[in-house]
């Protein structure tokens, strides 16, 4: 155990061995009450053709700005809608991840990116007031706005936001097992852009950059194959770097063995061997993106095959209970993620 000043805590704390130095994220350096206008420079649909969902990659210059070259990959940016919402209000902000490594897709700082998803949906009564036979199309208000956007138009943009899901300083001091559910994969395309490809040619920042050595696993998890975000990126990498491996997990298809589809908990479990040494290392941290079901059945999963130990504190509540039992409230109340592991889930 050593004694060092946490990093973001700005306070002396112990540290656990394994434990990552993080460095010290900017926050909310625009804030949402006054946001400033970026521009969208580039718009993109990112899952394949025949995908029922719509996402996009979707591209903001902020040079000039405040948000200039403050962000770190894993961090989010907010959104603000122009306009007023049903009660005459004006919109509160939406935060998006950030999907841009923190040189951003232009290797100054300038240019910053997110995956956005259309939100297309049926209304469903909330209230006992609300009309039971009320089905029409519902279509969330800012996904929808800042997947509509075109090339050269405006965008009240913030913050940026989150101190804690980012890359600790010492890159190679760890290796990474990286869990995403749908666009929970946004963080992670900066991460591994800033382990294994650097900033391009011309950033201030290339000449010093050098590949990651640390052996990093991510886990992506999709209804379809045609809904994998970023797949070609990450095969891509995955073909030039022997110690970054990406695994698909696709949920209603069968597999190629023949078994049905399945949730990125149960193929971790199906094929342990391959996580297990992983997992067992106290260099390795956990980060963990997407849905927030999924943090369920990862947490079971870890505390069923002994693998929890540096990543979960679980509550003594629990001792008796055979993880599989878990339910979500216990989960959700009874074990939290240690500083080995960081937790995104909406
Ligand atoms: P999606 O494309 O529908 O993919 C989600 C995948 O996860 C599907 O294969 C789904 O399977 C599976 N799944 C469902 N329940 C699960 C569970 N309990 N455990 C493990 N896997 C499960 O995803 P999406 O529509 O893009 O949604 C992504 C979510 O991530 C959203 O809720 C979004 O708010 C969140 N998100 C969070 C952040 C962040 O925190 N910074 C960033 C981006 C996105 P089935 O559908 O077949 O059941």
């Amino acid at each position: 155990m050593s004694t060092v000043s946490a990093a973001n805590a700005g306070t002396e704390t112990t540290r656990l061995p394994g434990e990552p130095i993080l460095p010290e994220a900017r926050m909310h350096v625009v804030l949402p009450t006054s946001p400033v206008n970026g521009k969208v420079v580039h718009s993109k649909l990112c899952t394949k053709s025949k995908s029922a969902s719509f996402v996009r990659h979707v591209c903001v210059d902020v040079s000039g700005t405040p948000l200039e070259g403050s962000w770190l990959a894993g961090q989010s940016f907010g959104v603000v809608p122009p306009g007023t919402d049903g009660n005459g209000k004006p919109h509160k902000v939406r935060l998006y991840s950030i999907a841009s490594p923190s040189y951003g897709e232009d290797g100054f700082g300038k240019v910053l990116s997110t995956t956005c998803k259309r939100l297309l949906s049926e209304r469903e009564p909330q209230t006992a007031k609300d009309d039971p036979t009320d089905h029409r199309l519902f279509t969330g208000m800012c996904s929808n706005y800042v997947c509509d956007l075109r090339e050269g138009d405006a965008i009240p943009v913030a913050g940026p936001a989150g101190k804690r899901f980012i890359l600790p300083t010492d890159r190679n001091a760890h290796d990474y097992l990286l869990l995403a559910t749908g666009t929970g994969i946004a963080p992670f395309r900066g991460f591994i852009h800033e382990l294994f490809v650097g900033p391009p040619e011309g950033s201030p920042l290339h000449a010093a950059w050098r590949p990651c050595t640390a052996n990093v696993h991510l886990v992506m998890g999709t209804p379809y194959t045609s809904d994998l975000i970023y797949d070609d990126f990450f095969r891509q990498v995955a073909k030039h770097h022997a110690n970054f491996t990406y695994h698909t997990v696709i949920s209603r298809e069968v597999r190629l063995d023949g078994g049905k589809g399945e949730y990125i908990h149960h193929y971790m479990d199906r094929t342990l061997p391959q996580f297990d040494q992983l997992l067992r290392s106290e260099r390795t941290l956990a980060y963990i993106c997407g849905l927030a079901g999924m943090q369920v059945g990862v947490f079971q999963t870890l505390a069923q095959r002994g693998l929890h130990s540096g990543y979960l504190d679980i509550h003594a509540d629990l001792a008796g209970i055979p993880p599989a039992d878990w339910t979500a409230e216990q989960v959700k109340r009874r074990v939290h993620a240690t500083r080995r592991c960081m937790l995104e889930v909406y």
